[in-house]
């Protein structure tokens, strides 16, 4: 029979086991509660490149080429800090240029940039990004600076001419030397001269240009006229030409000067041949089949055949 006492103490035990029971209940819980961390992944080297190209990817790029379009709103950077939207057009007097609004301590301040300009920083805007900014489709101002290229129209293609290569002036890359004339040997006294001519437009081996220098005896060529030129397959620079040259010229084959190689006339050969021959009547229907000329930039020969549509006509 248990005493009392007996009771007790056993009770006391099982007492003392319930606690340690909870004890441990309670230290096996906080370790479920807070677990070992697991070490902190580090991402790689390539992970980081590949997120950082996908951001770029994601923005428009600048670009700093030449030839930009014209008749468009682009975003320009000329100060590397803050770009503004600047629409591209052809000034008369001026050349090609962009015109908008920068920011400059909160304000707009209307800026206008010579092109080409070597290192500017730009990007055609899309037509979202016009709406964004309140852009007109073309801008108002536009009207006062005359007709102008088709819009998209590629400013610079001339850059690329082979025969045009090293010709431009390093710093106003629209800028090259252009032989200007009042006419061969056979029509005037006046020498030719080598100008530099900025280029306001053309395509293919036929240009526009704006003499930038006054000539120093030439009677029909002034500063600041615009002037047609192209690029001869032979001889050593571009060459002033008239419209009505360009209207002859399809129909005649020049063969190179002895001496320079050039594959062009200084005159249109109606004229050449008005003066050279008094007796052919062109406005009765006269034909001459060939005929030698002197070179308006040597003083060479150069045969000349009537060769209707064979020659290469120009743009
Ligand atoms: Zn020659």
């Amino acid at each position: 029979m248990q005493t009392a006492m007996q009771v007790g103490v056993g009770l006391i035990i099982l007492c003392s086991i319930a606690g340690l029971f909870m004890a441990w209940h309670a230290w096996s819980d906080s370790q479920a509660i807070e677990p070992t961390p697991e070490p902190v992944q580090t991402p790689t080297h390539a992970a980081i490149l590949a997120q950082t190209e996908e951001k770029v990817n994601a923005m428009p790029t600048m670009e700093t080429g030449l030839k930009m379009p014209v008749g468009r709103w682009l975003l320009v950077d000329p100060s590397k800090t803050t770009p503004f939207p600047a629409f591209t057009y052809v000034d008369g007097m001026q050349g090609f240029s962009a015109q908008g609004d920068a920011v400059e301590d909160g304000k707009p301040v209307r800026m206008i940039l010579r092109l080409p300009m070597k290192g500017l920083s730009w990007r055609a805007m899309t037509p979202e990004e016009g709406k964004q900014h309140g852009l007109p489709a073309v801008p108002t101002w536009l009207a006062a600076y005359g007709p102008q290229p088709a819009a998209g129209t590629v400013w610079g293609t001339w850059y690329d001419h082979p025969r045009l290569q090293g010709k431009f002036h390093p710093d106003y890359p629209d800028d090259l030397q252009v032989i200007v004339h009042d006419g061969g040997p056979r029509i005037t006294q006046a020498r030719p001269e080598l100008i530099w001519v900025r280029i306001t437009g053309g395509s293919g081996d036929l240009f526009s240009g704006q003499v930038l220098n006054k000539p120093t005896q030439l009677k029909t060529v002034s500063a600041y006229q615009e002037i047609k030129f192209i690029v001869p397959g032979g001889g050593a620079h571009p060459l002033m030409v008239t419209d009505k040259y360009l209207k002859e010229r399809a129909e005649w084959e020049i063969r190179p000067c002895s001496k320079c190689g050039l594959t062009e006339l200084f005159d249109a050969p109606s004229d050449l041949i008005r003066v050279v021959f008094p007796n052919v009547d062109l406005e009765k229907g006269d034909r001459l089949e060939s005929f030698t000329a002197f070179c308006g930039a040597c003083h060479g020969v150069q045969l000349v055949k009537w060769a209707p549509h064979s020659a290469p006509s120009q743009p």
